[in-house]
């Protein structure tokens, strides 16, 4: 067991943290405040090889692995979590599935734009009648002749209005129910296809969510993804890697809700003392930097799983799940050290208390994590 990071992984947490302190922090209450997507940030990205971590290079991608993938999800997510979810949604949702059930051609076609940034990527599984049960989808694909037909609407896309191709999952065979489910790549400006409502949310504000509008909308065959009626246990697939990256989003937002509210509590003064000198608020500080720790523990250990080829539905699960709980309690515990404040917008704690709720929402719930690893634990 080796707990260290290798000097490449330092070094890339530490140009990834100069890059977000130089290009991203003077940014992100403005992008906030209007919902800005940072397009010509996440294009930067790309050049920086930060779209495509996890991706060979022959792909176009930096050729490195979950690792270093959390640590990019970390680092940009300390600063902005908009940011982390964009890069997160493009790479492990949208890019990772064409990489996992892709033809060579498809592969060829997407995974170098999109490891580039040339192409932004939207994945979409969810629908307005479909969320924890995704195996409910009633979005259709019918053959006809050389191409399927798409009908409906999925919702909640991360990068929705600003992708330049969508992954999304439909009914091919609706007596089969997640065995009838298979996934079709479809190009932004396909007729018949178009984003719709923009979310006006609690926050990630700077990050997209859309719908996704599908009528009459006429793709060519070879735009099935993976074999047809394996779209729901692929996507299954697809999620054991996007839930490392959510780990990762809320790692990065502890860690920055952390770090604000320590250095808040050195500087503040009441009763003729830093309130850092308080042993209530040592104890928080001391509970948030331990539970941060074993987070990122849980994390790295999914990613070493995956980068070593193994299976990690539970492991991708548990650190999820207890990621994603920490940083909503560190957020909490940021603002309180704040204060008032912790309340008000010239400190990052309100940011990061807004951000991280989506941590235990998105990519499955925690309770949708619990019901996956107790499936996990009671298999046996
Ligand atoms: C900002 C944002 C970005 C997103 N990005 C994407 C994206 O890019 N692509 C995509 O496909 N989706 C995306 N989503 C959707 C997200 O994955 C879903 O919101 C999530 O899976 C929950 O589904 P739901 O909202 O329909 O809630 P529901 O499934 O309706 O759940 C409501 C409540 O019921 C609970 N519940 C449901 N079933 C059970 C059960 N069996 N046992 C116990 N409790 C249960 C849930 O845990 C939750 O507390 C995004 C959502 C948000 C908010």
């Amino acid at each position: 067991m080796n707990f260290e990071y290798t000097d490449e992984q330092h070094q890339l947490r530490k140009s990834v943290r100069e890059f977000t302190e130089r290009e991203i922090l003077p940014h992100v209450m403005e992008w906030d405040e209007v919902s800005r997507f940072p397009l010509e940030t996440i294009k930067e990205l790309g050049r920086l090889g930060l779209l495509g971590t996890i991706f060979p290079p022959e792909l176009g991608g930096a050729g490195m692995g979950y690792i270093e993938y959390v640590i990019a999800i970390e680092e940009l997510s300390r600063i902005d979590g908009s940011v982390g979810i964009i890069v997160a949604a493009h790479t492990s949702l949208c890019s990772n599935h064409i990489f996992l059930a892709g033809t060579e051609e498809q592969k060829k076609k997407y995974i170098p734009k999109l490891a580039t940034g040339e192409f932004i990527g939207a994945w979409g599984l969810t629908e307005p009648g479909s969320g924890s049960d995704a195996g409910s989808a009633r979005m259709t694909a019918v053959r006809k002749g050389d191409n399927w037909v798409l009908n409906g609407t999925k919702t909640f896309c991360t990068n929705g209005h600003y992708a330049d191709v969508a992954v999304v999952i439909a009914v091919t065979d609706k007596t089969a129910h997640t065995h009838g489910l298979s996934a079709f790549l479809v190009d932004k400006d396909t007729k018949g296809f178009r984003p719709g409502k923009k979310e006006n949310k609690l926050g990630l504000r700077a990050s997209d969510t859309a719908e996704l509008i599908f009528e009459d909308c006429v793709i060519p065959a070879e735009n099935l993804l993976g074999k047809e009626g394996d779209g729901f246990i692929d996507a299954m697939r697809v999620l054991d890697g996007g839930r490392i990256s959510i780990a990762a989003l809320s790692l990065g937002m502890a860690q920055g809700a952390y770090e604000s509210a320590l250095k808040y509590s050195k500087q503040r003064k009441q009763f003729g003392k830093a309130i850092s000198e308080f042993q209530a608020i040592q104890w928080k500080l001391a509970d948030m930097a331990t539970e941060i720790d074993a987070a990122r523990l849980l994390t790295m250990r999914a990613a070493s799983l995956k980068d070593n080829g193994k299976k990690s539905t539970q492991e991708s699960s548990m650190a999820k799940l207890y990621a994603s709980e920490v940083a909503v309690r560190c957020a909490n515990e940021g603002v309180q050290i704040h204060g008032g404040y912790g309340f008000i917008k010239d400190y990052p704690a309100e940011k990061f208390y807004r951000d991280v709720k989506l941590c235990t929402i998105g990519e499955g719930t925690s309770e949708i994590q619990r019901l996956v690893i107790a499936r996990q634990l009671l298999k046996d």
